[in-house]
C-alpha cells in the first residue's frame, strides 16, 4: 500500500463543520500522509434545501488552520474535477440512465402523499421502514399514463430480494447485512440532483478513491453502496467505519457537552497543533498512554490497526489541559503574535489601540504558564492596561489582618517603593520582604494586600514582575487609591 492511497473528505455542506467530521478529516489526511497518497477534498453538495450559507469557506477554512492541506479538491483543482457534486449532475444523470436501461433501476412515481400515508401504516402495523416497492414492476403501459400525467419521476435501485452483501470493515472485520433489509432506496430525486448514495458512489470510482475512512454512522450505507459498485460494474474501495463520538456521560456528542465546531474552538483560543493531537486520539491511540504526539509523529505512527472498534469519548478538561501543554511549548514570540489578535479583541475599548509591543511583550511573559486558551489572555492581562481598577476594598484585608493594619501595611510599602532608585524585581524583593517581618507579617499576608492593590485580583502573575511591568509610578498609584478606597467606610 504506498502511492495508490488515495482518500477523500466528503463534507455535505450542511452545517458548521463539527469535531466529529474534523476528525474524519484529520484520520484520512493522516492515513493518505503515512503512505504517501493523496488526500481528496469533496464538497458534497447535492442536498439543496440543507444547504448552509458559508458553510464550504467554513470547512474549508477550518481544514487549513489545522494544516490538513488537500491534494485536489476545491480552490486547488484537480484531475479529477470538479470537486462540488453540484457541478457534476450530468454524469450522475448519465448512470442512472444506464441503471435503469440494465434492469439495476427503476422509475418511481409515487406522490409524496402516498409515501406519507405508506409511512404511517408501517409505523401503525410496527414494520421496518422503506419503500414498499409500488412502483417496481409497472408495466410499460402504466409508466406512460404516469409520464402523460407529468409527473417527474424518481429513480429507485432494484435491491436483490434475497441474498447477503457482506464486506471486511478495515476496523470492525467481517461485516454481513441482509439485502431483504434494505429497501429500494432513491438514486435520482424529482428536483434532478442524486442521493448521496449514487453521488457518493459514482465520485468515488471515477476519482479512484482507494479507501473510505469515514463516521460509523455511514455503515449502514455500505451495503447499498456495494450493491450500487456490484451493479456498475465498478471494483469497490475498502471501508473503515470510524468509532463515534461521545460527550463524557456517553451520550452522542451535542452542544450539551461544550462547543462541537471546530469555528468556535478556534475564536476560543485553543492552538491548531492542541486540536490536531487532541482529535488523533479521538479513537486512536499510539500505545494507549502517550498524549502529547506531534503531527509528524502522528503521521509516521498512524494505522487503522490502532483504531478503536469502540467509541471514543470527548473530554473538554483534558482538552483544556492539552492546550495549556502547547501553548507552554510556544516560543515567547510565537505566543505573543498569537495572543495579540485576541488581546485587540478582548481587552476593554477604553484600552487604546494599537497595543504598545514593547509594553505587550514584557507582559506576556507572566501569563504564559497559565493561560490555557488563548481567549483567557484579555482577562489575565487587563489589569495591566486599564486606568482604574474596580475591586471591593475588603479583598486587601488578608487573613488574619484588620483595616488598621492593611492601612499601616500599605502605606508603610508606598514609602518604600517610593524610596527606591532602582524599580525592578530584586529591588522590590529586597525592601518588601524585610517590611512583612518589620511589620510582624507574613509574607503571605503583606504580599497578598500588595497584590489586590496593584492587580485588583486575588490571584495574578508573580507580584514583583508585574510591579516592574506596571513600574514605579503606576504602582504607587495604585497603592494610593487602596488606601484611599480603604478609608472610605464599606458600602
Ligand atoms: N457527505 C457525507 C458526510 O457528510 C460523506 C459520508 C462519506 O464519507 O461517505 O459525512
Amino acid at each position: 500500500m504506498t502511492s495508490q492511497v488515495r482518500v477523500r473528505f466528503a463534507p455535505s455542506p450542511t452545517g458548521y463543520p463539527h469535531v466529529g467530521n474534523i476528525r474524519t478529516a484529520l484520520f484520512n489526511w493522516l492515513f493518505s500522509r503515512h503512505w504517501g497518497g493523496s488526500f481528496i477534498v469533496r464538497i458534497e453538495d447535492t442536498d439543496v434545501v440543507r444547504k448552509v450559507e458559508g458553510a464550504v469557506e467554513a470547512i474549508l477554512d477550518s481544514l487549513r488552520w489545522l494544516g490538513l492541506l488537500w491534494d485536489e479538491g476545491p480552490e486547488v483543482g484537480g484531475k479529477h474535477g470538479p470537486y462540488f457534486q453540484s457541478q457534476r449532475l450530468k454524469t450522475y444523470h448519465e448512470v442512472a440512465e444506464r441503471l435503469v436501461l440494465q434492469g439495476n433501476a427503476y422509475y418511481c412515481y409515487c406522490s409524496p402523499r402516498r409515501l406519507e400515508g405508506m409511512r404511517a401504516e408501517q409505523v401503525r402495523r410496527k414494520q421496518p421502514p422503506g419503500y414498499d416497492r409500488h412502483c417496481r414492476n409497472l408495466s410499460p403501459k402504466e409508466r406512460s399514463q404516469k409520464e402523460d400525467e407529468g409527473i417527474t419521476p424518481v429513480v429507485r435501485f432494484k435491491t436483490p430480494l434475497e441474498g447477503k452483501t457482506p464486506f471486511n470493515d478495515l476496523i470492525r472485520g467481517e461485516v454481513v447485512f441482509e439485502n431483504r433489509a434494505i429497501d429500494d432506496y432513491v438514486l435520482l430525486k424529482s428536483d434532478g440532483y442524486p442521493t448521496y448514495h449514487l453521488a457518493n458512489v459514482v465520485d468515488d470510482h471515477l476519482m479512484q478513491i482507494s479507501h473510505v475512512l469515514r463516521a460509523e454512522e455511514w455503515l449502514s450505507s455500505t451495503p447499498r453502496h456495494l450493491l450500487l459498485y456490484q451493479a456498475l460494474g465498478f471494483s469497490p474501495p475498502q471501508f473503515a467505519h470510524l468509532p463515534m463520538i461521545l460527550g463524557s456521560d456517553r451520550s452522542k456528542l451535542s452542544k450539551r457537552h461544550g462547543a462541537v465546531s471546530i469555528t468556535e474552538y478556534r475564536e476560543e483560543g485553543y492552538l491548531p497543533e492542541t486540536m490536531v493531537n487532541f482529535l488523533a486520539l479521538l479513537g486512536w491511540s499510539l500505545d494507549d498512554k502517550t498524549e502529547i504526539i506531534s503531527p509528524k509523529e502522528l503521521v509516521d505512527k498512524f494505522s487503522l490497526e490502532r483504531v478503536s472498534k469502540t467509541a471514543a469519548i470527548f473530554n473538554k478538561d483534558k482538552l483544556s489541559w492539552m492546550n495549556g501543554v502547547y501553548i507552554r511549548s510556544l516560543s515567547l514570540d510565537d505566543f505573543t503574535q498569537r495572543a495579540l489578535p485576541f488581546l485587540e479583541e478582548g481587552l476593554p475599548a477604553s484600552v487604546k489601540r494599537p497595543l504598545p509591543p514593547d509594553y505587550v511583550k514584557k507582559i506576556m511573559p507572566l501569563i504564559q504558564e497559565r493561560a490555557k486558551t488563548l481567549a483567557e489572555v484579555p482577562e489575565l492581562v487587563r489589569f495591566f492596561f486599564t486606568q482604574e481598577l474596580d475591586y471591593d476594598s475588603r479583598l486587601l484585608i488578608g487573613k488574619g489582618m484588620n483595616q488598621e493594619v492593611t492601612f499601616g501595611a500599605l502605606k508603610e510599602a508606598k514609602a518604600k517603593i517610593a524610596e527606591l532608585k532602582t524599580f525592578d524585581t530584586d529591588s522590590l524583593e529586597s525592601v518588601l520582604r524585610p517590611l512583612a517581618a518589620g511589620l510582624g507579617l507574613k509574607t503571605g499576608q503583606l504580599f497578598g494586600t500588595l497584590r489586590v492593590a496593584i492587580t485588583g485580583q486575588t490571584a495574578a502573575p508573580p507580584l514583583f514582575q508585574t510591579m516592574a511591568v506596571l513600574g514605579k509610578e503606576k504602582c504607587l498609584e495604585r497603592i494610593n487609591d487602596a488606601l484611599e478606597n480603604l478609608a472610605r467606610p464599606a458600602s
